[in-house]
């Protein structure tokens, strides 16, 4: 049994990582300041005395005692990262120095959630742990992934100079139940679109790619790279099943069986053209690779989201 804090723990990755690691049987912290983090997906865990609550902003420092810290507080969609740029850059960089003093202090291991967004708009494909990157460093995106970029150098750094154990994971696109209805990602927009009969935004031509990889992978994923000893990353973790968006868009319409119709629209400024992960390193290293199929992960985020429609309206 470890204790565990979880920054970002009521958000969509953070609350199904608390779930796994109390079904494990850990201690779990729960730290968020409900920016897109919601109670209802840690409600089921309070009254549990395996489980904390604590709202808190990672931008102030915070004393707490634990021996693992799983740092995933950051907005993830670009809607909710471009809502306010500096507080994105102050979460990832005053929240991610906060939280490895904190690592510091009591010698708990950390892990980042970084992300293939610091890979920008890739110019090597697939994107390896080795590619530096393609990123406009004064772009509608830089906030986040600049941020990301930095943050991985002060994991670095703490690792190097003060003797922090740490691990970088960077995560690509992750997909699942629990997604907010207004995320703006392209997955909980096709799907929340499709099941309201809406037109499914599609931007630009939609030749764009990703490679979407299922909830329970990931957590997988997030928990082989925190507990294998010795391992400091980065290593990516996401699923290397590439498709282009309109692919996407098309696959949402069949599995839902609407009669949603395709839309297209502006492709916002520096959008990845293309995007998929080289998963071996993970393979190697952690001994992880992703098992659910894509229709079958879809399958399963649209029932959670036809319930959720049904009790939220
Ligand atoms: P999310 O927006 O659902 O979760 C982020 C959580 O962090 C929310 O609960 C939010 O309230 C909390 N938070 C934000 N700023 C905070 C702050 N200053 N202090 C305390 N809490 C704060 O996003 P997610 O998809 O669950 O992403 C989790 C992490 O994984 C993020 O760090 C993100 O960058 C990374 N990531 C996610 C994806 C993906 O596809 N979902 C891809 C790459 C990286
Ligand atoms: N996208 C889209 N329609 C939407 C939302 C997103 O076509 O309603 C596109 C977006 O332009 C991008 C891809 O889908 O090319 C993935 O977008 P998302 O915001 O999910 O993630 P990211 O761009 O960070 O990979």
């Amino acid at each position: 049994m470890a204790r565990v804090i979880v920054t970002g723990g009521a958000g969509f990755i953070g609350s199904h990582l608390c779930d796994r690691l109390i079904a494990d049987g850990h201690d779990v912290l729960c730290l968020d300041n409900f920016y897109t983090g919601r109670k209802v997906n840690i409600a089921h865990h309070l009254g549990n005395s395996a489980f904390e609550l604590v709202r808190h902003d990672v931008i102030e420092p915070i004393l707490l005692e634990g021996d693992l810290v799983y740092h995933l507080a950051c907005p993830a969609s670009p809607v909710h990262y471009q809502f306010n740029p500096v507080k994105t850059i102050k979460t990832n960089v005053m929240g991610t120095i906060n939280m490895l003093g904190l690592c510091k202090r009591i010698k708990a291991k950390f892990l980042l959630a970084s992300t293939s967004e610091v890979y920008g708009d890739p110019l090597e494909h697939p994107q390896s742990e080795s590619y530096w990157g393609n990123v406009n460093p004064i772009g509608p995106r830089s906030c986040y992934d600049e941020g990301k970029r930095v943050a991985e150098t002060l994991v670095e750094s703490y690792r190097n100079e003060n003797g922090v154990d740490t691990t970088i994971v960077r995560i690509f696109n992750t997909y699942g139940p629990r997604m907010l209805f207004d995320d703006g990602r392209v997955v909980s927009n096709f799907i929340i679109q499709a099941l309201k009969g809406q037109d499914i935004t599609i931007y630009g031509d939609g030749s764009q790619t990703r490679s979407f990889c299922y909830i329970d992978d990931l957590v997988d994923g997030l928990i082989s790279a925190m507990d294998k000893e010795g391992f400091h990353g980065p290593v990516n973790l996401g699923n290397p099943t590439e498709m282009t968006i309109k692919s996407l868009a098309e696959l949402v319409i069949e599995l839902t069986g609407s009669r949603s119709k395709l839309v297209y629209r502006k492709l916002p400024e520096d959008d990845p053209a293309r995007r998929r992960p080289d998963i071996n390193l993970a393979k190697k290293e952690l001994g992880w690779q992703p098992g659910v199929e894509l229709k079958d992960g879809l399958m399963k985020t649209i029932n959670d989201f036809e319930e959720r429609l049904k009790q939220e309206g």
